[in-house]
């Protein structure tokens, strides 16, 4: 078996298996990298795959030109967003002006990519999913629509944007309209897999999962219960941490303030605006062409100025990737050992599981002394 490119920099987003004619490319996972697969007995060497590679063609990115923070108007969006629900706001609004929309949604256990036609189906891509999508077919399915002539607006990570760019022609490029996150990095989903079997379920078995509520970060599922309220599981400290990242976010040729979308979506952290409405969600969004500028102007959103250095300054993946915690390699060598994933993150950063072990005691202690009164 042979790799597309290098693994460590493979950030399974999955192309090269959609331009291959011989179905020769697979996309692996394991716990630090997701990553593309030859098929030595398939392969045609028509070099399909490594040419349209965008690990291996980086492609251009551009600065923004304008820059806002603010929500969506609608409060039932802004509730159900991460930040300021500004995803689904624009999803919406280019529906009802006669697009498509592509974005990442969880169904059947997997972490993949759908389209909305109606507006009532943009719910379903609400929220962050704190973890490794694969875009698969979505490439595909975009490209039926442009040729129809359909346009389309596709929401996903710098990367799987950078894959869409590449696959979709130059002449179609016209109607595709592009949205990415800030993302400081995303985990394998076997790490979250690992997470959920300690609790008695994984992905297959469940039909929803969160990671966040506004400034609340936790794992909840509708079957199992993972822990307190308002605590941090290790899954999300993890992440928080930046330990769980596949190998390839550490590397990132996205994570700047140039950006390779029409349009940039992020949580406005550093915000001066009223605590009130940073408990609510604000949004940070970065305008790289005029598309990206139209997609603001034609949805229902509360708009106001930010100064862009402090935004950058409070948000590092707008300057450089995250960077690898000497703590990683600890955390991965436990679980190669065959260590529980609770297990590895608390002999990682014991002082951080303690200190969210001792909340949830104390939160316990103060239950059963309201209960005796
Ligand atoms: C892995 C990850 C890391 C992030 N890191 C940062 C960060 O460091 N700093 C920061 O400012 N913001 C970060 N964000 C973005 C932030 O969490 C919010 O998504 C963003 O502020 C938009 O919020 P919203 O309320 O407008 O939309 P939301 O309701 O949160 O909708 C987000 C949109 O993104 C899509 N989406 C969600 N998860 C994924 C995924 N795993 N892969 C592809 N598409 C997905 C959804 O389908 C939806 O269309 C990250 C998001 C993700 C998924």
């Amino acid at each position: 078996m042979k790799h597309v490119c290098e693994k460590e920099q493979c950030t399974g987003c999955g192309v090269c298996s959609a331009v291959c004619p011989r179905d020769a490319v697979t996309i692996k996972q394991d716990f630090m990298s997701c990553y593309a697969l030859i098929d030595e007995t398939k392969c045609i060497r028509c070099h399909l795959c490594e040419q349209n590679c965008q690990v291996k063609h980086p492609l251009e990115t551009r600065c923004p030109q304008k820059w806002y923070q603010g929500w969506a108007e609608n409060n039932m969006r802004r509730e159900n967003g991460s930040s300021g629900g500004v995803a689904g706001s624009i999803s919406a609004a280019f529906i009802r002006k006669g697009g498509v929309v592509a974005s990442c949604t969880f169904s059947h256990g997997e972490f993949c990519f759908s389209m909305a036609e109606k507006e009532e189906d943009v719910s379903r891509f609400s929220g962050s999913k704190y973890v490794k999508s694969t875009p698969g077919y979505i490439y595909k399915m975009v490209l039926s629509y442009l040729e129809k002539r359909v346009p389309v607006l596709f929401l996903a990570l710098p990367c799987q944007v950078a894959a869409m760019k590449q696959f979709i022609p130059q002449k179609l490029q016209g109607k595709l309209y592009t949205a990415d996150l800030i993302c400081h990095g995303t985990p394998s989903t076997f790490l979250l897999n690992a997470f959920l079997k300690q609790y008695g379920t994984t992905l297959s078995k469940i039909d929803h999962i969160t990671f966040r509520k506004k400034n609340y970060y936790q794992v909840q599922t509708d079957s199992a219960r993972i822990v307190r309220d308002r605590i941090i599981d290790r899954y999300m400290l993890a992440f928080l941490m930046g330990l769980s990242f596949t190998d390839n976010c550490y590397r990132c040729p996205y994570a700047k303030t140039e950006r390779v979308s029409d349009l940039t979506l992020g949580d406005s952290w550093g915000s001066d605006l009223a605590y009130e409405e940073r408990r609510q969600g604000i949004s940070l969004m970065l305008c790289q062409t005029d598309k990206g500028d139209e997609l603001l102007n034609d949805s229902d959103l509360h708009l106001e100025s930010v100064d862009l250095q402090k935004a950058i300054q409070h948000n590092h993946q707008l300057k450089k990737p995250s960077l690898e915690p000497f703590e990683r390699k600890r955390m991965f060598a436990a679980l190669s050992k065959g260590l529980k994933f609770n297990t590895s993150v608390m002999l990682s950063i014991p002082v951080k599981c303690i200190r969210q072990d001792i909340k949830s005691l104390l939160q316990d202690m103060k239950e059963v002394f309201w209960r005796k009164r």
